[in-house]
């Protein structure tokens, strides 16, 4: 049997039911393709697992077989992407950009979420928090929890003015000056989960995971692979 991707989970996501997720990682098979991940891997069906092309935008849709690995398949631009259909799943791919994953409690919903620091300053968390209250009503709030993956983080992730405007606007992001004139550090996954409290979601449902990625190995990183090629895979499905 061939070694696993690396992969993570949140043990407040693994508390829901009917509910798999995994922050995925480098794969040491060299030559794997998304579609044999997903299935040796997690044993998930590619054409039932969703995904858009990611454009930074805050656009939150409903997942359609279309956004699956199927031909012709992700084509769809957004940058979350949610079910209610059990037997399905949604994902996102990200390098330092936050990967962020949600399940309800009590309904088969979930998401996923790419969220870069633009996605962030657009609003794409709250965005898809009101998308999900909007489809489960009162209860999607209370009943909802989030968990902010492997991303970019404060002791590398270092930025300019503009990146640093943008993100500092965010109710309750903290950026640490940088060394230069002109650059802050930013932790991403501490904005993500800033962002998730301020979309009405108490502290009790959000969870961080995983580290920095530009600081380890185990995770693809823009920042320090310098490529768009490598990117991992975060996924949440509805099996039951
Ligand atoms: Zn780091």
């Amino acid at each position: 049997m061939r070694p696993l991707p690396h992969f993570l989970q949140s043990p407040l996501l693994r508390s829901v039911p009917g509910v798999y997720h995994a922050f995925g990682g480098v794969d040491p098979v060299e030559g794997r393709g998304h579609r044999e991940r997903l299935a040796e891997a997690f044993s998930i069906p590619p054409e039932a697992v969703g995904a858009l092309k990611q454009v930074h935008s805050a656009d939150v849709l409903e997942f359609d077989l279309r956004d699956a690995d199927v031909p012709g398949g992700w084509r769809r631009e957004g940058d979350g992407l949610w079910t209610a259909a059990p037997g399905t799943g949604v994902g996102v791919r990200t390098a330092d950009c936050v990967p962020i994953l949600l399940a309800h409690r009590e309904v088969p919903l979930v998401a996923a979420v790419h969220a870069g620091w633009r996605g962030l300053a657009s609003g794409i968390v709250r965005e898809a928090v009101r998308v999900l209250a909007e489809r489960v009503g009162d209860r999607a709030v209370s009943g909802l929890v989030a968990a902010a993956g492997p991303c970019a983080r404060a002791c590398c992730y270092e930025v300019g003015e503009e990146t640093a405007g943008a993100l500092s606007a965010l109710p309750g992001a903290v950026l640490r000056k940088g060394d230069e004139p002109g650059k802050w550090f930013a932790d991403l996954q501490a904005i993500a989960l800033s962002e998730l409290a301020h979309a009405g979601m108490p502290p009790s449902g959000v969870e961080s995971v995983g580290p920095c990625t530009v600081c380890s190995n185990r995770f693809h990183s823009y920042r320090r692979e310098k490529s768009l090629t490598g990117r991992q895979f975060s996924l949440i499905y509805i099996y039951r």
